[in-house]
């Protein structure tokens, strides 16, 4: 079954995409919760964490270098931004395509919401 994000990825729907190459792709989400929010996705179909094997560990790997760069390219690097990889319903994940949140651009706080 096809995930919105490969939807996105086959340009079957549209994003607003700032990065591609053989193995991630990056947008903009839909519904940012910081002035930089910001997906990076490996185009393999990976449903969650628990899914991960030794084959992905490239693709995986790239989603950091990536999130490097854009940081870089969205101007947030040295004042910081947050890395989220949600994972199944505790983690709060919604899409089970396997991605990377890059969050920045203001304070956001404490890791966890208070209780
Ligand atoms: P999760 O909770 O699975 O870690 O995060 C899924 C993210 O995907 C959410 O932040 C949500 O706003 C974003 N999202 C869901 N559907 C779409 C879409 O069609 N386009 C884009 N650009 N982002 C989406």
């Amino acid at each position: 079954m096809s995930t919105i994000f490969s939807k996105i990825i086959a340009r079957e729907i549209p994003a607003d995409i700032v990065y591609e190459d053989d193995l991630v792709l990056a947008f903009r989400d839909i519904a940012p919760q910081a002035p930089v929010h910001i997906l990076i996705v490996p185009k393999k179909e990976i449903a969650t964490v628990n899914d991960v094997s030794v084959e992905d560990e490239t693709a995986l790997g790239r989603l950091l270098t990536v999130a490097a760069k854009i940081a870089g390219d969205e101007g947030i690097a040295e004042s910081g931004y947050r890395l989220i990889v949600n994972c199944n319903e505790d983690g709060g994940q919604e899409v089970f395509h396997l991605h990377m949140h890059i969050l920045g651009g203001r304070r956001l706080g404490p890791m966890l919401a208070k209780r």
